[in-house]
């Protein structure tokens, strides 16, 4: 028999998890000073197959304290994806700068790299390309047209610890990345974040800020206006924990997508699973399905079956240019020209990142998942979307 509920995202922890975090805490170095945090920065750097990391206390922190070293700021113009989770708008407000939302392409469903030239202004001080739901962002055109005008490019890695473009690491390809180490990400500390990046300059520059901007050579001189991002020495244990285990942690997610889609296979006209473009090697952060056709309409029925069967599910993110604070925000599509919408107004008919907002759910990809609620999830998928 079943539990009674399968959760969408319950983290994997196991054993080490405990044996590390009991080792910080009999330390007694609970705050952000401690061995843990060192070896957890070293790790990460290692597992992005690249220089630097420096660890703060979300994901939301590490895009705001990226952007501050960059002096991006009032009067800059950021490139962000339409559909996304709205922290990575939260974090260009942040420090004062004006996100410039662009549609995403309806195969990968992250930022739609032929949008941005027509999005850039003289105001453009970065694009933040997100690897959405652990598939990677088509990264080489965003940085061509980005260094043809020397602008910067952050990766948020957020949903995608461990996924590669073109054969390189998430994390390696730009000039920062961002991770969350939050409770139902791939890679969690409970709540953390990173930035990590080649630039030794740039993460000196995060190092500083994220720790009261104090001098690292005087005591209590601080040079600019900081921040306290700092992550503990505990998430860090947890965070060195997880790091030893995550090739079987993305192996776990992994088979179970294999498990859906050999299971959702009947259904596969009307309900399509995570995308993956021949360039792209993605992990599953969450298990996505994508309801076509009449079938589209039926998603919050679905998701109303599933949850009487005792299945948690989410539905995708609602697009940015469609929540309050970022509704009047300049939004690039791809319709045709006289229809882009480069001053505020309303909403136009059909975005993709409106599309998939309105079709696509998520289904339970993190701890507990077995081949048993896999099968119980595709008999009401099977139900639900019968003759759709
Ligand atoms: C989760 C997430 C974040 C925010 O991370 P927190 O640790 O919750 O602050 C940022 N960007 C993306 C794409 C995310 O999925």
């Amino acid at each position: 028999m079943h539990e009674r509920f399968l959760g969408i995202a319950a983290p994997d922890l196991g054993e080490l998890e405990r044996r590390y975090l009991a080792d910080a805490m009999a330390s007694g170095w609970i705050s952000s000073i401690g061995p843990y945090v060192d070896r957890f920065e070293r790790g990460l750097a290692r597992f992005c197959e690249t220089e630097h990391a420096v660890a703060v206390a979300s994901g939301t922190t590490a895009l705001t304290v990226t952007l501050a070293a960059l002096a991006v700021g009032p009067g800059h113009e950021v490139i962000i994806p339409a559909h996304t989770f709205a922290a990575v708008a939260a974090a260009v407000r942040h420090v004062g700068a004006e996100p410039v939302l662009i549609d995403v392409h309806p195969d990968h469903w992250c930022l739609d790299p032929a949008l941005i030239e027509r999005a850039l202004s003289p105001r453009t001080a970065a694009i933040i390309a997100v690897h959405a739901y652990g598939h990677p962002a088509d990264l080489d055109p965003i940085l061509a047209v980005a260094a043809s005008r020397a602008i910067p490019v952050i990766e948020d890695g957020a949903e995608a610890h461990g996924a590669r473009y073109k054969g390189r690491m998430v994390g390696s390809l730009a000039t920062a990345a961002c991770f969350s180490f939050y409770g139902n990400k791939i890679l969690t500390t409970g709540e953390g974040g990173a930035v990590v990046t080649a630039d030794p300059d740039l993460a000196a520059r995060v190092r500083l800020l994220k720790d009261h901007a104090m001098s690292p050579t005087r005591r209590y001189y601080h040079t600019a206006v900081g921040y306290n991002f700092r992550m503990t020495n505990l998430q860090a244990a947890i965070g060195c924990a997880q790091l030893e285990r995550v090739d079987q942690l993305l192996a776990v997610r992994e088979y179970n997508l294999a498990c859906y889609q050999e299971a959702l296979a009947p259904l596969a006209p009307v309900l399509r699973l995570n995308p993956c473009e021949p360039w792209a090697n993605p992990v599953n952060w969450l298990t996505c399905g994508l309801l076509q056709g009449a079938a589209a309409g039926r998603r919050d029925a679905l998701a109303a079956a599933l949850r009487t069967a005792g299945i948690d599910t989410r539905p995708f993110f609602v697009p940015l240019h469609q929540l309050p604070p970022y509704q009047d925000c300049r939004l690039i599509t791809a319709e045709t020209d006289a229809s882009v919408r480069e001053t505020p107004g309303p909403t136009p008919a059909q975005t993709q990142a409106e599309r998939i907002a309105r079709s696509g759910l998520n289904l339970p990809t993190g701890a507990g998942v077995s081949a048993d609620w896999i099968a119980a999830i595709a008999d009401v998928c099977a139900r639900v979307l019968q003759d759709a």
